[in-house]
């Protein structure tokens, strides 16, 4: 279990951040559930959930999602359910269970870049930015990439179009972690493959997903872009599964996955 020093409820992002950057040890709270499962020792921990924060809402041709909005809200959204076929509903309706999800926020989950994410998979099949205190805002993409810092994540953007999409994963156990996760997502001609859990962080299968994206599709192809996904990718051995197996669900998810989408 953590524990902390002081703790602070800012009226002001200025303010919360200032207090971040303070002391090294000081720490934003999410819904603490994963600070909980670690000893870290915060001095002043930073609660920002005086700064309107946990909300989802269009905005501009995109939906916006306070960094403060719980897992379940983003679950049972309407707009949410009724943009790309329910993708990221569909991406964490099954983590742990409904009071868990009421607990953990949208923002610590995005900003941690945890391998296992389910919603980080999820995301990157679609056209979304993250915007930081003091980075800005940036495709997803992008922040992921960038070595870690002392930021807040405020909000995630996500553009509004009429991506189809699906998530697959496949879990030893019903709470879990996924051994391998998949998003498979298409805008017009263009598709794009993610793969997460590998156990390392989601990241897009740009070759399979530019030859998936040259034309006519036939099962030859799926079949080929599964496997050009399979092998393009590194995958890693942990206690869920090896990396072999990891390589042979890979094909098989994405196959599927695509196969959704055109259905
Ligand atoms: C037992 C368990 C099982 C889980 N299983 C899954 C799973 O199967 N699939 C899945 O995708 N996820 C899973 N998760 C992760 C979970 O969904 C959340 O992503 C995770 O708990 C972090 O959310 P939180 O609100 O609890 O963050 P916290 O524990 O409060 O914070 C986590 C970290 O993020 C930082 N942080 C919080 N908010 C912000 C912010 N706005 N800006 C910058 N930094 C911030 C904190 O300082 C901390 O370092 C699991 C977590 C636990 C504890």
């Amino acid at each position: 279990m953590f524990t902390l020093s002081d703790l602070v409820q800012p009226e002001k992002l200025e303010t919360a951040y200032q207090i971040l950057l303070d002391k090294k040890n000081n720490a934003i709270l999410g819904g603490c559930a994963f600070l909980k499962m670690g000893s870290k020792r915060i001095g002043t921990a930073i609660d920002l959930s005086n700064l309107n924060l946990s909300y989802i809402k269009e905005t501009n041709g995109f939906i916006e999602i306070g960094a403060m909005t719980s897992l379940r809200d983003l679950e049972i959204h309407a707009l949410l359910n009724n943009s790309f076929n329910g993708v990221l509903p569909k991406s964490v309706r099954n983590i742990i269970g409904v009071q868990f999800r009421n607990s953990v926020t949208v923002g610590a989950s995005v900003y941690a870049k945890y391998g296992f994410s389910d919603l980080i998979t999820a995301l990157l099949a679609l056209e979304t930015d993250v915007e930081l205190y003091k980075g800005g805002r940036m495709p997803l993409v992008d922040f992921l990439n960038k070595p870690k810092g002392k930021d807040i994540l405020v909000r995630i953007w996500v553009k509004i179009d009429q991506c189809k999409a699906t998530y697959l994963n496949l879990r030893n156990s019903a709470s879990d972690y996924s051994v391998l996760n998949v998003a498979v997502s298409k805008l017009d001609d263009q598709w794009t493959i993610v793969v997460g859990a590998r156990p390392r962080r989601a990241t897009i299968a740009s070759r399979a997903s530019a030859s998936l994206s040259k034309g006519s599709i036939s099962e030859t192809e799926i079949e080929a872009a599964a496997q050009q996904a399979a092998e393009e990718l590194s995958f890693g051995t942990n206690m869920r599964g090896t990396a072999k197996y990891r390589k042979a669900l890979c094909k098989v998810l994405v196959k599927r996955a695509i196969m959704e989408v055109l259905a």
